[in-house]
């Protein structure tokens, strides 16, 4: 087992209070940081409890105002800050992530690139936050719209990208004026603590501290205070559907904005013109990649009838040559699955699979080894099968057979989700084809790459019961400010609209 010394590095290690405003609070339960890997306890943390809770909100609250005066340049300014501090702990942040996560170093050191990324791409949109200008239907009279912060964003997290969703939404979010409230999964709390004392290191000293605070907390407890909070006019929440039913559900009630990021069930089409190559390793990668626990990861495969056995042969070989293993030893491909909830979700799905009727071409079993470890598993599926709709959050990959693209379309679209999508085909009309109305119904439809590895300049997001919210680049900073229309009138006259003559 690797040395654990990244803890220190990050300051985190033995107990940890799990919550940041203007200064560390901890007065809930214990909570423990466990290691997918082994099963260990890394760390313990304090969690909040709601006094905890209130002074996050009211530090925020407070800080708010001064933030949302300080012009977009120099908070971008702020964030090319805090872009150079991600950089210096990309190896030690990295490697609690993936020890904390369990995905393999490479991917948790990408996601902390990520999140450099991020900051980077925000420090140029402080620049770039453009309103339009419109031609008044009166004379001497100007009308322009412009953005305006919006307040306190609450963000919810999912454990699978403990560091870069929050990224995602905190430093578009920043350089909009907002201030932030963030609640992580209560699985990765320590990768969020380590992060918020990264942060703490850029806003501190600038006397910028409660811009970005942390609230480690149950979700029955915290997280739904915050949802529930007025103050907060924005929720941003990455998690399953059933959450996102639930937050998006409160949110609405009390006629707030959210921003929702849920499961997907993201398919692969290849066509018969496809690149084989490419699509192994496309497939691979999305499948098998962080043990299949990428909301982007690849769940449905569809294989036109003549390359059908071609492929799957091929990807039952690369299947077995799969190393599993710890995620900081370089040679691993596939860490482990996250806890043992996850090793009993996959069992669970399992089961069903063998009830209807899918064959098991590769893996299936759980590995009898200490942490959380299973099988990547290769699945023979048809039409008929329930279980192919639903998203299971671990490494099994259903394929599907096809005649024709429409077939294929109808298949892959048929699912309630709505993420990530992607077609395998040197033929321009398969291509536009999938890419058209009629084509794939996600947020991402991609060509001869897969369905996982979004880069962040594109707006992020999906469709369907994935929650139609967008993240990170293209235009997703409008949804973390709020649009005002100004209309001045430099006449000494006062016309009404349409031309209305009033008394
Ligand atoms: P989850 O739904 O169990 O939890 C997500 C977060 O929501 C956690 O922080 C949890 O504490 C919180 N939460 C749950 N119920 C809440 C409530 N009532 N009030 C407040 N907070 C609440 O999800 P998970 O297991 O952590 O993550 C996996 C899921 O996330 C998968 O479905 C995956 O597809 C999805 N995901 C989606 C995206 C995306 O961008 N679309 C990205 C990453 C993960």
């Amino acid at each position: 087992m690797s040395k654990l010394d990244f803890l220190s590095e990050l300051g985190i290690e033995d107990v940890n209070l799990g919550g940041f405003s203007t200064e560390w609070l901890g007065s809930g339960n214990e909570l423990e940081s466990i290691a997918p890997a082994d099963g260990s306890k890394i760390a313990s943390i304090q969690q909040c409890d709601s006094g905890d809770y209130e002074k996050i909100m009211q530090d925020a609250s407070n800080v708010f105002t001064r933030w949302r005066m300080e012009p977009a340049p120099k908070r971008g300014e702020v964030v090319r800050l805090l872009a150079n501090e991600f950089r210096k702990y990309k190896v030690s942040l990295g490697k609690l992530i993936s020890w904390e996560m369990g995905k393999i170093q490479a991917e948790g050191e990408g996601e902390v690139q990520e999140m450099i990324d991020i900051a980077d791409y925000a420090v140029g949109l402080s620049r770039q936050l453009y309103g339009k200008t419109m031609h008044s239907e009166r004379p001497n009279h100007r009308m322009y719209e412009q953005w305006h912060p919006l307040g306190i964003v609450g963000i919810v997290t999912a454990f699978n990208f403990p560091g870069a969703v929050w990224a995602w939404n905190a430093m578009i979010a920043a350089v909009c004026g907002d201030v932030m409230v963030w609640k992580p999964s209560s699985k990765t709390p320590l990768t969020a603590i380590a992060i918020q004392k990264i942060v703490n290191r850029v806003l501190e000293p600038l006397g910028w501290n409660g811009v970005m605070s942390l609230l480690v907390g149950s979700s029955r407890d915290v997280g739904e205070m915050l949802v529930h909070d007025r103050r907060a006019p924005l929720i941003s929440a990455t998690g399953s559907c059933n959450m996102g039913r639930k937050i998006g559900g409160a949110v609405s009630k009390r006629l707030g904005r959210s921003l929702l990021e849920l499961g997907g069930n993201n398919g692969i089409i290849v066509m018969p013109d496809a690149d084989p190559e490419l699509v192994l390793r496309a497939v691979v990668f999305g499948a098998v990649g962080t043990t299949g626990q990428r909301c982007t990861s690849t769940r449905r495969l569809f294989l036109h009838k003549d390359i059908s056995k071609d492929i799957t042969q091929r990807l039952v070989d690369a299947y077995s040559q799969v190393k599993i293993g710890n995620p900081l030893n370089p040679d691993t491909i596939m860490g482990p699955l996250v806890d043992g909830g996850a090793v009993n979700d996959y069992e669970a799905a399992l089961k069903i699979i063998k009830k209807e009727k899918g064959e098991i071409l590769y893996g299936g079993n759980k590995l009898d080894r200490p942490g959380f470890f299973v099988e990547p598993t290769l699945v023979k599926a048809h039409n008929k099968m329930e279980i192919t709709r639903e998203e299971t959050f671990a490494p099994i990959l259903y394929l599907f057979e096809f005649e024709n693209l429409n077939e294929a379309i109808s298949m892959h679209n048929s699912v309630d989700q709505g993420l990530s999508s992607s077609i395998f085909t040197r033929d321009m009309q398969s291509v536009e084809n999938f890419l058209s109305h009629a084509g794939s119904d996600c947020g991402i439809a991609n060509v001869n790459i897969g369905t996982s590895g979004a880069e962040i300049g594109g707006a992020f997001g999906g469709e369907k019961d994935t929650g139609g919210g967008r993240e990170a680049g293209s235009d997703s900073w409008k949804i973390y400010m709020r649009r005002q229309t100004n209309t001045l009138n430099w006449s000494d006259d006062l016309p009404l609209a349409q031309g209305i003559e009033f008394g």
